[in-house]
């Protein structure tokens, strides 16, 4: 080969032919109160999970578009909806319109609900015409998401909960209630899609918007989950989810949450978080308007500071086998590494 051909090759491909990183990406979008997450697997795997709002100017379509052009990802391998409220399914026909997905994973049917909301309903009914032609995969407590690499269990479904103690888990858990409260249906939250991730030694927990009882029915009155290193905060860190008896079980040592200017950061959520006993810290989307200054993250944790002209940066978490993770804050590149 001449001198020259092979110094552009050095030069030219070097960085195309390098390994991938060996984590575990993660990229929590700010959909103002919504769940936007895209993953990418260390093999090149990719999922979306939820979407946001449809409308508004496609504001959520695009803020998802900027991350997945970030995440270098032009379709999905899975599609994860959690559960059929607007906030997290009325935004999946757009997105999987430009973007789309192998294999739709969701909770099955929407359970008789004569409660839910009108925007709820039209969000869960327009769900169904669109899985028509596509491979659609309704999972059960105990499952496993297909995702090389990773090993995503599926910890609640539909309102059915594991019932036995995942490896190495299963002990009493004394922050438990005496009583555990009686189901409530309202919306579809508590029929949502929670799921541990395990990657090497690496521990994730998301819950997507399951509500306190549904919790707790994961982790009262044995834990059968274990701990987590990181916490998805649950339902964007309102009061009616994130049961103090989980957070005491997972142990967490940071938290992120899905808030939006207005919802979530309960005063007794960030109580609870708080005084996890591993707990480092709490990222958020978004600073809380109504949550004040005692009770939001420092600022440096906090991805977006107003709501108006929102900028829609986003968390990005970088998991690695020695259960290590990156977190780092698009808006101004501040990060922090948890060790093992
Ligand atoms: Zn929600």
């Amino acid at each position: 080969m001449p001198r020259w051909t092979a110094l552009w090759i050095t030069l030219c491909c070097a960085s195309a032919f390098a390994p991938a990183a060996d984590t575990l990406d993660i990229w929590v979008v700010d959909v103002e109160g919504g769940k936007a997450t895209i993953v990418k697997s260390p093999s090149g795997q990719t999922m979306m999970i939820d979407g946001g709002m449809p409308g508004l100017n496609d504001r959520d379509l695009n803020r998802v578009a900027a991350a997945a052009e970030a995440a270098g990802v032009k379709q999905f391998d899975v599609y994860l909806v959690t559960h059929y409220d607007v906030d997290h399914v009325g935004n999946v026909p757009n997105i999987y319109n430009r973007f789309p997905a192998k294999l739709l994973v969701d909770h099955g049917p929407l359970l008789p609900n004569p409660k839910l909301g009108a925007g709820n309903r039209r969000a869960a009914d327009a769900y169904i015409p669109f899985l028509r032609g596509k491979r659609r995969l309704s999972v059960k407590p105990g499952d496993v998401i297909p995702f090389a690499g990773v090993k995503v269990m599926v910890l609640a479904s539909n309102e059915q909960f594991i019932q036995k103690p995942i490896a190495g888990a299963g002990a009493a858990n004394p922050a438990c209630p005496a009583s555990l409260p009686a189901p409530v249906r309202v919306d579809d939250n508590a029929a949502s899609v929670g799921t541990l991730w395990e990657f090497g030694k690496f521990r994730m927990v998301d819950l997507a918007d399951l509500l306190q009882w549904a919790e707790l029915r994961l982790v009262c009155p044995k834990n059968l989950i274990g701990t987590a290193d990181l916490f998805m905060v649950t339902h964007h860190g309102l009061g009616q989810s994130n049961a103090p008896a989980l957070i005491q079980a997972l142990q967490p040592k940071a938290a992120i949450a899905n808030n939006g200017e207005r919802k979530g950061i309960a005063p007794e959520v960030v109580k609870a978080l708080r005084s996890a006993p591993r707990m480092q810290d709490i990222w958020q989307l978004h600073y809380s308007a109504t949550a004040g200054a005692e009770l939001n993250a420092p600022e440096p944790f906090i991805a977006n500071m107003k709501a108006q002209g929102c900028e829609g940066n986003w968390i990005k978490v970088s998991a690695r086998r020695d259960g290590s993770f990156t977190v780092t804050n698009s808006r101004n590149s501040f990060s922090k590494t948890y060790k093992p």
